[in-house]
């Protein structure tokens, strides 16, 4: 990197706010006060980002006369759920090729379920009067390199193979750069209907609102310490009150859950934002981004952008940080060495935006599994359900697992209970040193691939043979 180029992109940081810019809001809602008694309800929800939010204010929309308490320990929508992309995709199985090599038999299904879960978010938003800047614009995937562009077009014509490339239209350099323009864009593959943006903290905000108006007694700065059977129900020990609950759902994401075994299904994966000043109208002009679409690079380091409300860029990706032993850890969340090669990046791919500065900078951990898709169940004798493993592509997926733990709670099949993706488990991640060294061997030959033509060594074509992986 030339010392020239790389102080340039650092000034371009140099105002940077270290924190998410969706949490940065005046609008931030005040907390709820923390739990200070001992309580009861039917339903206990633990964790207050979308997971739970959707589970408390489903059950409610399922059963009004339902008692449900939600648990949050710091304050809703403070971790994923306050700093993603705010990519909202119908897909379940963190995208279609995802989907159709595990779950070729069932993919149809899948897709359909995922389409009516993100009309459903769509429609709730409107409901609920959730101000979260939802655009329904779709995505663009983008090659910016050869061999990307003929990946793009195999998995076209492999949907289209399935009866699922409906809403998907391949585009030639010229066409995706009508779109947006970048020297870097040799095609694309748009997802018309399948992704919406939306402004990922109001979402969550919006959705506690929701929940206090249908009666949710919500309790932040009250973490669950414990989960124990008790009598025909379950008891949860909080720092200064006993919750008594005949079942409850956890959606805690990537913090330790209360049920231990599931803890080896996922491991943190930290990944990086920066979000630009307000373009003015020359900037805006010069990239032509007039119909808003999320942009995706196809990459295996790849990188997600888009415009907020405001017509900011947001620019995110590449890195994928795994801490040796998997511990969450504040000082993770921001990580400028990562930011400086992500300004770099931007650049390159928008030369016409030299001089842009970006105001915010953050990270996140993210509950990567082994087939980068959620996983669901049950313990305590089907009184409590759990979710977790949506490995980045949780803002509209989370929905769907909501649902899930509810159908589970009931103890009825549903057409989502029958599912083999809700019913199998992925592969756990094995102890340390081995964990944190299959990781960095996975995330060098990625590297690698992404420099030789999308090749695959050994080691990455064992581990497709296995159905295992990383991604975030
Ligand atoms: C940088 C970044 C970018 C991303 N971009 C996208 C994107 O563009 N599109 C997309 O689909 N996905 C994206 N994701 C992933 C997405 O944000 C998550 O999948 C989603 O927010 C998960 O929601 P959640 O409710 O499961 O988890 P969280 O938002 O993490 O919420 C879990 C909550 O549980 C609480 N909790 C945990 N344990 C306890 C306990 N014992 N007691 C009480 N409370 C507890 C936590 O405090 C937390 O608030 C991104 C993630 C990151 C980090």
């Amino acid at each position: 990197m030339a010392p020239s180029a790389m102080t340039r992109w650092t000034k371009s940081l140099s105002d940077a706010q270290p924190v998410s810019y969706w949490l940065d809001d005046p609008g931030r809602p005040r907390a709820e006060p923390a739990l200070t008694a001992d309580e009861q309800c039917d339903l206990l929800v633990v964790g207050g980002g979308y997971s739970g939010l959707w589970t408390a204010l489903i059950a409610k929309e399922r059963d009004p006369d339902r008692d449900v308490v939600l648990v949050e320990g710091r304050e809703a929508g403070w971790a994923a759920s306050g700093r993603n992309g705010g990519f909202c995709a119908a897909s379940l199985t963190h995208g279609l090729a995802n989907g159709l090599s595990r779950w070729p038999g069932e993919i149809a299904k899948l897709e359909e379920l995922g389409a009516r879960n993100l009309d459903e978010i769509e429609a709730a938003v409107k409901r609920y009067s959730i101000d979260c800047d939802f655009e329904r614009t779709g995505e663009i995937d983008v090659a910016t390199q050869p061999h990307q562009l003929t990946e793009l077009r195999e998995m076209y014509e492999e949907t289209a193979r399935h009866g699922l490339a409906g809403g998907s239209e391949l585009l030639d350099a010229d066409a995706v750069r009508a779109h947006v323009d970048s020297p870097t864009f040799l095609g694309g593959l748009w997802d018309r209907e399948g992704v919406a943006l939306l402004n990922p903290a109001k979402l969550a905000w919006g959705l506690k609102r929701a929940c206090l108006e249908k009666g949710v007694r919500v309790y932040e700065h009250t973490p669950a310490l414990r989960l124990v059977s008790s009598g025909a129900g379950m008891a949860v020990r909080t720092p200064y009150g006993r919750i008594r609950a005949r079942q409850v759902a956890l959606a805690t994401n990537i913090f330790p859950s209360l049920v231990k075994r599931v803890r080896a299904y996922t491991v943190p994966v930290y990944d990086y934002a920066l979000m630009t000043e307000p373009l003015t109208e020359e900037q805006l002009a010069a990239i032509g981004w007039k119909n808003r679409q999320g942009l995706g690079d196809s990459a295996n380091q790849f990188h997600y952008f888009r415009l907020s409300a405001d017509n900011r860029i947001l620019w995110g990706g590449y890195d994928a940080i795994y801490p040796f032993g998997g511990k969450l850890r504040a000082e993770h969340d921001d990580r400028p060495e990562t930011y400086a090669k992500l300004a770099g990046h931007f650049f390159t791919c928008f030369p016409q935006l030299e001089g842009v500065r970006f105001t915010h900078a953050w990270g996140g951990a993210i509950d990567t599994c082994s087939r980068f898709s959620a996983f669901f169940g049950t313990a305590h004798g089907g009184r409590v359900a759990y979710a977790a493993g949506y490995t980045g592509l949780g803002v509209g997926a989370t929905r769907f697992g909501a649902d899930v733990m509810l159908d589970l709670l009931s103890g009825e099949r549903t057409e989502r209970t029958s599912l083999e993706m809700v019913r199998t488990k992925p592969l756990p991640f094995p102890p340390e040193p081995f964990a944190w060294t299959g990781v960095a061997l996975t995330k060098w030959s990625l590297a690698r691939a992404d420099e030789n033509g999308g090749r695959r060594n050994l080691w990455l074509k064992t581990m497709d043979k296995l159905g295992l992986g990383f991604d975030s």
